[in-house]
């Protein structure tokens, strides 16, 4: 971006987002990492749970990065993110080097996946990027059974075991052709009548509602969203 460019987005970004302090942060794992955020502009907001809440990880651009409050307290101000940070894009890289006390630039919270009408047995489907979601997704409904892929299972297992998610959890090896995970979560879909949760990797997130077409235990409604794509930067 040209100096010009640069301030243009500074100044846009100054009119539409609102400034938040890192108040705490600690680490899950090597690469999951947990940050409470204080504004004065989230004691007035109405939080979703599924909502999303974006930033902006370096001045001089307008590029926002998303992520999935687990957990909004109107009353102080404070909010919650589970991040995983892999690779070196800007929110990876800023989440890598945040500390307590650091000030940033926040959009929302926003609706994205509402989750306030998944009553009765849910069956989540996500992957690493999708663990904020279903840590937001316990605040309105504890009978759900969780299939996730991930690059690390155990790691995965041992960050979803802090978080509280211990129970009806399978999580199997990110593959190319996603057999295992597609297996899984048809074994899993319930008798009930139960709502399909399913997000994190565009491809994953497609060829699982293209499964669901074909399985006996059909979902009653699906809620679902790509929160990243190969080779694609900062999904909205
Ligand atoms: C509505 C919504 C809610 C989300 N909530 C969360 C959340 O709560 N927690 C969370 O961790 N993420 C969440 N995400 C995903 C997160 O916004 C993306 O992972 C984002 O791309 C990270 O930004 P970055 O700057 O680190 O990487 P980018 O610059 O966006 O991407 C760099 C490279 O990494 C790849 N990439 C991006 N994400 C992943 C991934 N998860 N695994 C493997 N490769 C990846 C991209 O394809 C690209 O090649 C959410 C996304 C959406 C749309």
């Amino acid at each position: 971006m040209t100096g010009l460019a640069e301030r243009l987005a500074d100044l846009a970004s100054g009119a539409m987002l609102h400034n938040a302090r890192v108040t705490g942060l600690s680490r899950h794992s090597p690469e999951f990492i947990r940050v409470e955020l204080s504004a004065e502009a989230f004691r007035k907001a109405t939080w979703v749970p599924g909502a999303k809440l974006q930033f902006r990880p370096r001045r001089g651009s307008m590029n926002l990065r998303t992520y999935t409050p687990v957990s909004w307290d109107a009353a102080r101000g404070v909010t919650e993110l589970i991040a995983y940070t892999h690779g070196d894009g800007p929110a990876a890289q800023w989440l890598g080097q945040a500390a307590e006390g650091q000030t940033c630039e926040v959009f929302g919270p926003r609706r994205s996946i509402d989750l306030r009408d998944a009553t009765g047995p849910v069956l989540f489907v996500g992957d690493e990027s999708s663990v904020a979601l279903a840590c937001a997704l316990r605040t309105v409904n504890r009978d759900v059974s969780h299939v996730f892929e991930a690059r690390d299972p155990a790691g995965l297992v041992d960050v979803l075991a802090q978080l509280g998610i211990a129970e009806r959890v399978a999580v199997v090896a990110t593959a190319a052709d996603r057999a295992e995970l597609l297996r899984q979560a048809r074994d899993d879909a319930m008798q009930a009548p139960y709502t399909l949760v399913v997000t994190g990797d565009a491809a994953t997130v497609h060829a699982v509602r293209r499964d669901t077409r074909g399985w006996e235990r059909k979902p009653r409604q699906v809620k679902g969203k790509a929160y990243w794509a190969e080779g694609r930067t900062g999904l909205d």
